[in-house]
């Protein structure tokens, strides 16, 4: 099972990509919590994320993609792997292609969460309290954003285009929004 989980910034991608890949036994890979991950262990790899998260632009492509590519490769990800924020933009699209065609293998399904970008703001200044994102401030919330509906939105077409699109309302209940994905999810063909 090879899927991926799309969606606004703070749409609930992590906590719903968790809940699936679990049900599917395989892993939920964030590229957002290993760029984090890496920042607070202070890698070099962390250094150069950094510069970019802090004011909400993407990190480069092809840092992302090899952090992606090596991931992958991993023995756990071998029967399958759920991606939450990869890919992000049309080059990490063919990227991510090339990857999972090398292993023989095709994508099964693109779960969209569609929610309202004003009503997640306070959702995320929210989690800026509790969890103390340095990337939960207004201003960068909001070019977060933008940055989403400028080089990621489009993805949504590309995956319509080659029927693999599943669109799931992302408001609601958080065992509401799991049970729609799983619904939705029920009826493609596994792999
Ligand atoms: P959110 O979706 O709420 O913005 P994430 O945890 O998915 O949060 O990502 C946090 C940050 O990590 C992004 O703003 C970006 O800087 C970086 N990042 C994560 N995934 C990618 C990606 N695929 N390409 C480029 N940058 C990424």
């Amino acid at each position: 099972m090879r899927l991926i989980v799309m969606g606004p910034p703070g749409a609930g991608k992590g906590t719903q990509a968790t809940f699936v890949a679990d049900h599917f036994g395989i892993p939920a890979i964030s590229t957002g919590d290993i760029f984090r991950a890496n920042v607070s262990q202070g890698t070099a790899l962390g250094v150069e994320a950094k510069r970019y998260m802090d004011s909400g632009e993407y990190v480069p492509d092809e840092v992302t993609n090899l952090m992606v590519r090596a991931r992958i490769d991993e023995p756990d990800a071998a029967p399958g792997f759920l991606l939450d924020g990869y890919p992000r933009t049309l080059a990490q699209v063919e990227e991510l292609d090339g990857m999972i065609t090398y292993t023989g293998h095709v994508l099964d399904a693109v779960v969209v969460l569609t929610v309202d970008q004003d009503a997640v703001v306070e959702r995320l200044l929210q989690r800026a309290e509790t969890e103390g994102r340095t990337d939960d401030t207004g201003e960068v919330i909001r070019r977060r954003q933008e940055l989403y509906g400028e080089e990621t939105a489009p993805l949504i077409d590309v995956y319509r285009r080659r029927g693999l699109l599943i669109e799931v309302d992302g408001l609601g209940e958080i065992s509401e929004v799991t049970q729609r994905i799983f619904d939705a999810l029920d009826v493609i063909p596994q792999s």
